[in-house]
C-alpha cells in the first residue's frame, strides 16, 4: 500500500519513500510539562497518532520516539524570557522536578483517554544531557559555535541553509530585524545551545559542561534525542505548525551542521486548534483541557472525533456545537456496531463489495491522512444493505486500527437500538443533556423515569448503554 504525505520541506506531497525498506523511524516534538496540555497541543498528538497509525496499516513497523521537554523552553522563542519550568514551579511553590513528573503524568492521562498509541520511546530532555553536550561538542569542533556572555550560542551564518524548511529570507530578516533583546548574538537568529549565565541565578536545573555550570537551550534536545534513537538520518518529523520558523528550523540547522548530511526526508505540521480568541495557546492562560471537556459531558474520543472530521493541515475551530455533533455522530457509529452483533466475518469471507470499502478508505487515509473521507466511507459502508453483518463488523475493526475510535471493541448490544422505544430513547437524551449541564437533579429524575418504564441506563466510555431490566 503506497503513502502519500504532505512534506513542508517540499510544500507537496509526496509519495512515501523509506530510508530502510518496510521501517520508519518518527519523531514528534513533545510536551513542555509546565501546565496541562490543552486540548490544541493534543490535536497535534492526535494527527501524529493517525499518522503512525497510517504507517503501520499500510505495512511499516514505526519507531517513534518523544520528547519530554523538562528544561530550557524558554517563554520566548527568540532564548528570551524566563525557562517555563522554573516559572511554574516559581508561582507554583514546587520543585520543578515535581511539577515535571506531575505534568507528565497528566499528560499521558489525556494521550491515553485519547486512545493515542504511546510512543515506542519516551525521553526526557533533563535524562539525555550527555547526549546534547556530545553534540554541542561536534558543533564547536565544526566552527558553528561561539561563546559569548558566558552561553554558548549557534552561528547560522556557518550554516548557508539556514531557513530552508519555513522559507525564511535572510536578507530581509536581517536587514528588518529589530534590535534583538540579545546583544550577546552575531546575527539575531542566532540562538543558544547551552546558557551558563541565566538572569534567573536560582535556576535549579543545572549541570556541568565543558562551558561552565548550566543548562540546554531548548532546540538541542530534539536533534540530539532524535539522532540517539533513530540514527542521524531518518524518515519523518513532525510537530505543531509553530515550530517551523524557529525551533525546527534551529533543529535543522545544528543536526545537519553536525552530520554533514541531510536530516529528516519528510518534515509534517499539523495546523491549530483555534478558540474564540484565536490560537489556543498554553502560554495566554486561556485554554481548554481534557478535564474541561469531561466535566462538560464529553468523552474523549468525541473529541478525537471532532479532529478526525477535519484535515490535521487546516485550521480547526474549536466549538460547543461541533463537539456536540461529533458526539453524537460517534455514538451513532457506536449504536449501528453494537447493533451488528458480536461476530465478525474472517479475512477470507470478505465480498469484494466489502473490499472496495476497505479500497477507498485505504485511497483516503493514505492520501495526506484524509480521515474525514475515511469516516464517510465507514458510514457508507454500514449503511449499506448489501454487506452482512459479520463482514461489517470486519470492516469496521480493519477502519478502526486507523481511526482508533475503539470500535472494535464496542460489545454488541443485547437489543438493537431501534428496539428501544422512542419515549425511552427520548429520555436517555434529556439525561445526557442535563448532566452535560450538570443538573444532576434532572438527571436523577430522567434516570428514575426511564428505570419505571423497565429499562436500566448505564454510562460506559463509549457512551450511555442501554438495557431492558431482566
Ligand atoms: P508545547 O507543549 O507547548 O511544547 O506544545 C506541544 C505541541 O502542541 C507542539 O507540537 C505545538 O506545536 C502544538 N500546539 C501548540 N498550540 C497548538 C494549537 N493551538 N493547536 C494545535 N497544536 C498546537
Ligand atoms: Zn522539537
Amino acid at each position: 500500500m503506497k503513502v502519500y504525505l504532505y512534506n513542508t520541506m517540499s510544500r507537496t506531497v509526496e509519495e512515501f519513500k523509506p530510508i530502510t525498506e518496510g521501517f520508519v523511524g518518527l519523531y514528534g516534538c513533545g510536551p513542555t510539562v509546565y501546565n496541562y496540555a490543552h486540548i490544541g497541543n493534543l490535536r497535534t498528538y492526535i494527527f501524529e497518532d493517525t499518522l503512525k497509525r497510517v504507517l503501520r496499516h499500510a505495512g511499516y513497523k514505526v519507531k517513534h520516539v518523544m520528547n519530554i521537554t523538562d528544561v530550557g523552553h524558554l517563554t520566548g522563542d527568540g532564548d528570551e524570557g524566563e525557562d517555563k519550568m522554573a516559572k511554574s514551579a516559581r508561582e507554583s511553590g514546587r520543585s520543578v522536578w515535581d511539577i515535571a513528573k506531575f505534568y507528565t503524568d497528566a499528560f499521558f492521562r489525556d494521550y491515553d483517554s485519547l486512545n493515542i498509541i504511546r510512543p515506542d520511546v519516551v525521553c526526557p530532555a533533563t535524562r539525555h544531557i550527555q547526549q546534547m553536550i556530545d553534540l554541542i561538542k561536534r558543533l564547536e569542533e565544526g566552527g558553528h559555535t561561539y561563546v559569548a556572555g558566558g552561553n554558548v550560542y549557534f552561528s547560522i551564518d556557518t550554516f548557508p541553509a539556514y531557513g530552508r524548511l519555513a522559507r525564511l529570507n535572510l536578507d530581509d530578516l536581517k536587514s528588518g530585524a529589530r534590535i534583538d533583546i540579545d546583544s550577546n548574538k552575531r546575527n539575531p537568529k542566532d540562538f543558544v545551545l547551552w546558557f551558563t549565565n541565566s538572569k534567573f541565578g536560582e535556576q535549579a536545573m543545572m549541570w556541568d559542561s565543558p562551558w561552565g555550570r548550566g543548562y540546554p537551550g531548548w532546540h538541542i534536545e530534539c536533534s540530539a534525542m532524535s539522532m540517539y534513537y533513530l540514527g542521524e538520518q531518518f524518515d519523518i518529523h513532525c510537530g505543531g505548525i509553530d515550530a517551523i520558523p524557529v525551533h525546527h528550523t534551529n533543529e535543522i540547522a545544528q543536526s545537519e551542521a553536525a552530520t554533514g548530511k541531510k536530516w529528516v526526508n519528510y518534515w509534517m505540521h499539523g495546523e491549530f486548534l483555534l478558540s474564540d480568541k484565536g490560537k489556543m495557546s498554553k502560554s495566554s492562560g486561556e485554554f481548554l483541557t481534557m478535564s474541561v471537556l469531561k466535566e462538560h459531558g464529553y468523552d474523549p474520543l468525541d473529541y478525537r472525533y471532532f479532529c478526525l472530521g477535519a484535515t490535521y493541515r487546516t485550521q480547526l475551530q474549536f466549538s460547543y456545537q461541533g463537539m456536540d455533533s461529533a458526539r453524537t455522530a460517534r455514538l451513532g457509529l457506536v449504536e449501528r456496531i453494537a447493533s451488528l452483533g458480536d461476530s465478525a466475518a474472517s479475512a477470507a469471507d470478505i465480498s469484494e463489495k466489502g473490499k472496495a470499502y476497505m479500497d477507498q478508505f485505504d485511497g483516503f487515509v493514505c492520501n495526506d491522512l484524509a480521515t474525514a473521507r475515511g469516516l464517510s466511507v465507514l458510514w457508507n459502508m454500514l449503511k449499506d444493505e448489501g454487506l452482512s453483518n459479520a463482514e461489517k463488523r470486519y470492516v469496521v475493526n480493519y477502519m478502526d486500527q486507523v481511526l482508533g475510535l475503539k470500535l472494535s471493541e464496542v460489545k454488541a448490544s443485547s437489543q438493537g437500538p431501534q428496539d428501544f422505544p422512542a419515549e425511552v430513547l427520548e429520555l436517555v437524551e434529556k439525561r445526557a443533556q442535563a448532566k452535560k449541564n450538570k443538573d444532576w437533579a434532572s438527571a436523577d429524575l430522567f434516570r428514575n423515569q426511564i428505570e419505571e418504564l423497565g429499562y436500566t441506563v448505564k454510562d460506559t466510555p463509549a457512551g450511555p448503554s442501554l438495557q431492558k431490566k431482566m
